[in-house]
Parts: C-alpha cells; structure tokens; sequence
C-alpha cells in the first residue's frame, strides 16, 4: 500500500519540439501581418502629422497596390526626435490612448514576475510595483523582476545595501529596453554584471515600442535580439556612416508611425541562431553618436497618382 510508484514520464520527439517552440516566438503569419500593416497605414494616413505633412493621400493610394510591404518602403522615414516633440499630432483617436498587456515570460513554467512599471495587467503571476520594492513586492514572493534597465538597477543597488530582500529569485530578469525609456538606453556588459550581483540571476533584453509592446528579445544563446514580425516592420537605411534602424511597429495604434528612424544603429542577420530559432535578429544594435545624428524633418512626398494635385497645392506648386 505505501510502496513508491514512479512514473516515467516519455516524450516523443514531436512533443518535445512543440513543447520548445512553446516557449520561443510564435510562427508569424504573413497574411495577418499584411493585414496588421494595412491597418496601421489607414491609421497613420488620418493622423494630424500625415495632414500636415502631405502625406495622407499617397498612403491612402499605396493602400490599393498588391504589394504594401513595397510601398512601405517607398515612404520617408521619420526621425525619432521629431517623432516625439510632436507626439500629438500622430494621434489617432479611433484607438484607446493606453491598453494594459499580458507579460509574457520566455521560459517555461511561467514564474511570479514582479514589475517595475505599470502598463501590464495584474494577474496570479505578474504584479506591478511602479513605485519598486516595498513589502507588498516582498509578500508576492517574487521569482524573477522585469523592469526597465534604470529601475533594475535601482532596486540592484536596495539589494546590495541590505534595503530590499528577494528571497525566492531563482528565474533569469527581464530589462526592458527601447523606445519608452527614451529609445537610446540599451543593457550594457556593465548593467549585467551589476544586476547578476545583486539578484544572482541572468538577465534577457527586451526592446519595447511606445506602446509597451515586444518589438525583440533575447534569447539564451544572449546573441542578439530576435525580431518580433508580428509586432513590427524592421527595416535598416544607410545614412553614409552607420546602418539605421527602421521601425513600424504593427501594435501602436493610438501614435501610429511608418517608418521611425530610431537614431539606433544596427544589423539585421538571418543567421540561424545557438538557440535553435531561425528568425532575424539584431545584432550589433549601438546609439548613433549624438554628433552624427541630425533631425531633418520628414520629406513631403509627391504622391504618383489622383494625390499629386493636392501635394503640388502643398508644395505652393499647385
Ligand atoms: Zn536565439
């Protein structure tokens, strides 16, 4: 009766396949990403900023070509300063302003996640702590902390002083990087070793968009970040020095933007990668020194059909 049982638990092939694509990025779906791409053009062409810009029209018109990809690359990029000092002129009104995400973890099981910002929902395993530690974070008894870089560090620097206790950190951290945390701040060697003092954990990069969404992230192989082709379109333009990045994010609605020159330099390979994935990464993503950057507003296109008129008009040609 009290004899010991054990269960041998045998996984085919196939299921441990399933079971380690599970936990990387999802297959992307190429119709639904030109589907998600259309939207965000519709939305950016009814901004203000596309208005003002000339712009509004030629979207319109390149929305009735077969190939949007194409025409996506047809169009001005927009530098991230300018982006920004007139952030609300991209707003579109038909999407809601902000929207909670879901955190997800990389890695299965899914652990008790605390966050050091607000922006994602409160569930059974993540909880937001915008403010950092404090005894409502130590009775959650998180597994692992997310958070942007900065706030990492901060709650590095508690732990290190003896003002902050963990005790049940086991899983690798998650540093947010990327566009909201002012777009040129990335995890540095030094930010690495800082925060695998303090929490004794590795940590993973993950670049984010305005809206909070996983534009890339890294991976176990720490070679790179992989691109997320469902949230985004990432494209590279060569400025005479460096490789921009450029960005349009498929999953910002509420500040649609095609085409953010994101002042990042980077490259894009499609190497397969140590961690089994075989989608593109980033490699080599490095601020483009302040000196060599220049804001130059984006370009008035002149549209090629029934928008002419109107740009020409725009032009003060018309
Ligand atoms: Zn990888």
């Amino acid at each position: 009766v009290f004899g010991l049982r054990i269960v041998l638990r045998v996984e085919s092939d196939r299921q441990h396949q399933q079971r380690n694509r599970a936990v990387h990025l999802p297959p992307m779906d190429p119709a639904q990403r030109t589907k998600d791409l259309k939207k965000v053009m519709l939305a950016a062409a009814q901004t203000p900023a596309a208005h003002a810009g000339g712009v509004s029209a030629t979207i319109q018109q390149m929305l009735l070509e077969p190939d949007l990809h194409q025409q996506l690359g047809l169009l001005p990029s927009t530098p991230v300063e300018w982006y920004l000092e007139r952030r609300q002129q991209y707003r579109y009104p038909k999407s809601a302003r902000h929207r909670r995400r879901y955190l997800d973890y990389h890695l299965d099981p899914m652990p008790r996640v605390a966050v050091l910002m607000d922006g994602y929902e409160n569930t059974d395993h993540v909880q937001c702590y915008p403010e950092g530690w404090c005894q409502d974070m130590e009775h959650f008894r998180p597994e692992t902390v997310a958070g942007p870089i900065a706030a990492l560090k901060r709650l590095a620097v508690m732990i290190l002083a003896g003002g902050a206790k963990l005790r049940h950190l086991k899983r690798p951290l998650i540093a947010f990087s990327g566009l909201p945390f002012g777009n040129r701040l990335l995890l540095t060697e030094e930010d690495r070793t800082i925060l695998w003092q303090a929490f004794g954990t590795p940590v993973f990069e993950r670049y984010l968009g305005f809206g909070n969404e996983t534009l890339a992230k890294e991976c176990e192989a720490h070679d790179g970040l992989h691109l997320n082709l469902r949230n985004g379109i990432f494209q590279t333009a060569f400025d005479g020095r460096h490789q921009e990045l450029i960005l349009t994010s498929l999953d910002h609605l509420s500040h649609p933007v095609l085409r953010l020159a994101t002042g990042l330099a980077a490259q894009i390979t499609f190497e397969p990668c140590r961690c089994g994935q075989s989608g593109p990464r980033l490699m080599k993503l490095e601020r483009i020194p302040r000196e060599d950057y220049c804001v130059v507003p984006p370009p008035v296109v002149i549209p090629a059909l029934a928008g002419r008129a109107a740009a020409m008009a725009y032009a003060g040609r018309g």
